[in-house]
């Protein structure tokens, strides 16, 4: 099969020939239809984040089972399915405790058995358990979930990871409440899922803060009730005026510590910031010690504290009933060849999501 392969920090992806193996165990082959270029795998080619070399990055996918490991009871061949980095093992104590996003031990072959991945006879190192930038992937299957055959799978594709990130930040981490005031710094993929979810929620005003003037017509279009273009104002002292004193939750949808720090401090006492973006290993933020008096609290997120195998058939459903609009959120369709050129759109921030197809 086709497989994009990533030597290392600052190096385009090459198109290669890989071998995969067949399932088994637990193991699930699906061939896949769709992957989308998550900025997540941006920053381990930027060199932000490191991961042994050579491997095979992508991790929002969807696609159709091709074959089942004897284990799998789940899924058979030609289901459809959205692949989740998530992947749980279902008996350590955070998935004992539903907590199945944090889970600590993560079902992987052992290192006797032959590896998933091959290139010119060597292994390849699957990324996040999925590596999605090929023609087919071999996932546990507990970092999968079924969809309906009629869900367009480019569009299942973003709720692989950028829609449950930013969706699940806003319902399940932060539990925005219906009237709730809410600002999103960063009206990218997960941005702007993060200010759907906020709209889906109810909230009551859902500020997007952005430098693309753009980016800010498309969160308007999407559900922000107001846009502050953060190269022109200082966002903190925009979102205190238009809310007299503050928000009650700010998301960090970036990975910026300057928007860290931003989300923070534009939240009033008794609010919540959630850092949803990937701040670059090594960076500290810095924060006001005395306002923690007044309540304030500042929190982490993983991949929007999912319990993908429930979230993920919901917001299909939120989609098919127009309530999570996903359309607009492909900025771009392409080849598995185009993408060191998603890469470099994104960073230019011209695109919101660039997905890249595999259908024949
Ligand atoms: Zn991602
Ligand atoms: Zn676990």
């Amino acid at each position: 099969m086709k497989a994009a392969i990533f030597h290392g920090a600052h190096t385009p992806l090459s198109i290669e020939d890989v071998e995969i193996a067949d399932p088994i165990g637990h193991e699930v082959r699906m061939r896949t239809v769709a992957s989308g270029v998550c900025h997540s795998d941006l920053h381990f080619v930027d060199g932000f984040y490191p991961f042994p070399t050579p491997a095979i990055l992508g991790h929002e996918a969807a696609g159709i089972v091709e074959a089942v490991g004897p284990h799998v009871t789940e899924f058979k061949p030609g289901d459809h399915v959205i692949a989740c980095l998530s992947i749980f093992c279902g008996h350590c104590s955070y998935c004992l405790t539903g907590r199945t996003h944090l889970c600590n031990a993560r079902p992987e072959r052992d290192s006797q058995t032959p590896a998933k991945l091959t290139w010119k006879g060597a292994p390849v190192n699957q990324f996040v358990g999925l590596s999605a930038y090929a023609e087919q992937m071999l996932v546990h299957e507990n970092g999968l979930v079924k969809v309906h055959d009629n869900m367009p799978l480019d569009r299942a594709a973003l709720i692989g990871c950028g829609v449950t990130t930013g969706v699940g930040a806003v319902l399940n981490t932060a539990r925005v409440e219906p009237g709730a005031t809410v600002a999103v710094f960063g009206a990218g993929g997960v941005g702007l899922a993060a200010i759907q979810g906020a709209r889906i929620a109810g909230a009551g005003m859902i500020i997007a803060v952005d430098v693309f003037a753009h980016k800010l017509a498309q969160a308007q279009e999407l559900g922000a009730t107001h846009a502050v273009d953060a190269s022109k104002d200082d966002p903190v002292k925009a979102i205190r005026r238009l809310t007299g004193g503050g928000v009650e939750y700010a998301f960090e949808a970036i990975g910026l510590k300057k928007a860290a720090e931003q989300a923070f401090e534009c939240i009033r006492p008794g609010g919540t910031a959630t850092i949803i973006g990937m701040i670059p290993v090594g960076q500290k933020i810095e924060l006001e010690g005395s306002t923690f008096l007044r309540e304030k609290r500042i929190q982490g997120c993983t991949m929007g504290s999912n319990r993908f195998k429930i979230d993920m058939p919901k917001y299909v459903d939120f989609y098919q009933r127009g309530l999570l609009r996903l359309d607009e959120m492909i900025s771009k369709r392409g080849r598995l060849g185009d993408v060191n050129e998603a890469f470099r759109a994104m960073k230019a921030g011209e695109v919101a999501r660039t997905v890249l197809m595999f259908d024949a």
